[in-house]
């Protein structure tokens, strides 16, 4: 339920217009480990990010701000029909614009060392080198990265999780997104697919997930499940439902979380209470990634995020009455992501230039040269 935002309002939130605030502060700098290896990130970089509908390209600036930007349908799933589009966007935007390099944001498993797509759930990508045909195609350094990770990235540099050493962002659409900043570094695990915190176990037994198993955290805790539960309530012909009945002219299958996100925003009490069921299922999922990782914040983005304090105050009651060691313990930081739903291309715009690779590396599982027994 990722809601699209109206063309240019977003961008506009990110550039430095005359007349308006410029919400975003100064990047973050490299974390005291890394102070040795200052990030650097000169220049002009293109962000895309792939959707399953919609492929948005912005220019991002060194501050993380967007000086213009562009869309185009997502061209179905043929791999070569998307990098036609990608390749079309980048020419569109760097016309008259000295652009250093190019990243790119997906939903999906990548390779980082190889620049692969190696599994994407909305396009047909199965071990595509999408970095090699891209880079021979623009002549410029090309990146690609998991969307969720590009978003993480932008807000630990420009927005809601500047300064933090540790961060878990959380991104709440259809499904869940995770991705982590740890000491500067995006933690992909040893083989590059860390961050599916949407598939941990929380109910067993309980709701079908996509993935394949029952009770996963994003079958009770994203916009889909809050749909699902709007859906039900309604099917019901609760008396408490008719708010959302009218809203959808009857069409029960119209009721989305972004309906419901709608409405609650609005001040309907029942939508508002849907939101602070699923904000505490989201908090009891927090708190077992908070036992687990120990992050300083968790930033709360995607487009359920838009429901702000309403799905974030139920989040930090149920998060803070199970965390493990409540009581004997620093609690996380729980917050709103700051920049909306264009977080992904600033972030992989961003990540594109700088040239950090040895860090890149280590988070994407990069295997210490030589056999273990060689090394000690
Ligand atoms: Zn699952």
């Amino acid at each position: 339920m990722q809601t699209e935002p109206e063309e240019g309002l977003l961008a506009d939130r990110f550039r430095a217009g005359a007349g308006t605030r410029r919400p975003l502060r100064a990047p973050q700098a490299a974390s005291s480990r890394y102070a040795a290896r200052p990030l650097r990130a000169r220049g002009l970089a293109i962000g895309i990010d792939i959707g399953g509908t919609k492929v948005a390209a912005g220019v991002v600036d060194p501050t993380g701000a967007i000086i213009a930007s562009a869309r185009r349908e997502t061209p179905g799933q043929d791999p070569r029909a998307v990098e036609a589009v990608i390749v079309d966007l980048v020419r569109e935007l760097g016309r008259g614009r000295r652009i250093r390099s190019v990243g790119i944001g997906a939903a999906g498993w990548m390779d980082l060392d190889n620049g692969t797509v190696l599994f994407s759930p909305h396009l047909a990508w199965r071990n595509e080198p999408l970095r090699a045909n891209l880079e021979k195609a623009l002549r410029r350094r090309v990146t690609v990265l998991n969307d969720a990770d590009a978003a993480a990235w932008a807000e630990w540099r420009f927005g809601a999780g500047r300064g933090e050493s540790r961060l878990v962002l959380i991104t709440l659409g259809t499904g869940i997104g995770g991705a982590m900043i740890m000491d500067g570094v995006l933690e992909r695990g040893r083989h590059g697919v860390a961050g599916e915190f949407g598939h941990q176990i929380i109910v067993p037994n309980g709701h079908r997930c996509e993935c394949g198993n029952r009770g996963c955290w994003e079958q009770y805790a994203s916009g889909n499940a809050l749909g699902r539960e709007a859906r039900e309530l309604a099917t019901a012909n609760s008396p408490v439902a008719q708010t959302l009945l009218h809203e959808v002219n009857g069409n029960v299958d119209a009721i989305t979380g972004t309906v419901v996100t709608r409405l609650a925003l609005q001040g309907d009490p029942v939508c508002r209470e849907l939101i602070d069921d699923v904000g505490q299922w989201l908090g009891l999922g927090l708190a077992n990634l908070g036992a687990a990782l120990d992050p300083g914040t968790f930033v709360i983005g995607g487009g359920l995020g838009a429901a702000g304090q309403l799905l974030i105050e139920p989040a930090r009651r149920a998060f803070e009455r199970n965390l493990t060691g409540r009581g004997f313990r620093p609690a996380a930081r729980i917050t709103a992501a700051a920049l909306g739903p264009e977080a992904g291309l600033v972030g992989a715009a961003d990540l594109s230039r700088i040239r950090h690779r040895p860090l890149l590396g280590r988070a994407y599982g990069t295997p210490p040269s030589g056999r273990p027994s060689e090394r000690r």
